[in-house]
């Protein structure tokens, strides 16, 4: 999508710190991290919200799920612990309508989240 800023980010019109990235796939830093690692996993293709992936996404979304797991290890989260957030629609605090998930760690992580 033309005006979506993490299209944008995916077709590098808009630079961001990538730190993974494969066919489907792109993460990449948060630009205002929450935490000491702050990595955002989106689908390359425009897709709006968690509610939004289709049947046709289940490979989709389980490379996502890997590769969430995979940075966990590589940024050496997976002793201490991380956070895996996806924020859906306005009530649930997504403010970029193109799926993602935060990917948090090194530092403690409260609950609930407000
Ligand atoms: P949401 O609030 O939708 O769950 O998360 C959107 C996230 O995208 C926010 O944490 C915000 O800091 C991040 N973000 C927004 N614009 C940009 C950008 O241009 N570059 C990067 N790297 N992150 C962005």
């Amino acid at each position: 999508m033309s005006d979506c800023i993490f299209c944008k980010i995916v077709n590098k019109e808009i630079d961001s710190e990538i730190v993974y990235e494969n066919e489907n796939i792109l993460a990449f830093k948060d630009v205002e991290p929450q935490a000491p690692v702050h990595l955002l996993v989106i689908p390359k293709k425009h897709i709006e919200s968690f509610m939004n992936f289709q049947e046709e996404d289940d490979e989709l979304f389980a490379e996502i799920m890997v590769t969430l797991q995979k940075l966990a290890k590589d940024f050496e989260l997976d002793r201490s612990g991380f956070r895996i957030v996806n924020n859906c629609g306005e009530e649930g605090g997504q403010t970029v309508n193109h799926v993602h998930f935060h990917l948090l760690g090194k530092r403690t992580l409260t609950w609930p989240p407000g």
